[in-house]
């Protein structure tokens, strides 16, 4: 159990008493958004590796055209060509 995990479970769950201050509660979601983010992150970059592995990497799986150099260098997880992925 992390730390923060257990400073939420403990007794510092009525953390209101600083109306002013950031809560312990607004912290945590904070901190929920940014591990889901990580791991969406993860996830993408993961399926890159695989399509690195089969050979799809840098084909389009919509349309099958290549996907441009700079789209791969700005997003190298990108699956989809950017028009079809509007
Ligand atoms: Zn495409």
């Amino acid at each position: 159990m992390s730390a923060v995990t257990q400073a939420r479970r403990g007794e510092f769950d009525d953390d209101e008493h600083d109306p002013e201050g950031v809560t312990l509660s607004s912290q945590w979601s904070m901190l929920a958004g940014l591990l889901e983010t990580a791991r969406a992150e993860r996830r993408r970059v993961e399926a890159a590796q695989a399509r690195l592995a089969d050979g799809t990497f840098g084909t389009c799986a919509t349309c099958g055209a290549p996907i441009p150099l700079a789209q791969l260098e700005a997003r190298p997880w990108r699956e989809r060509c950017v028009a079809c992925a509007r």
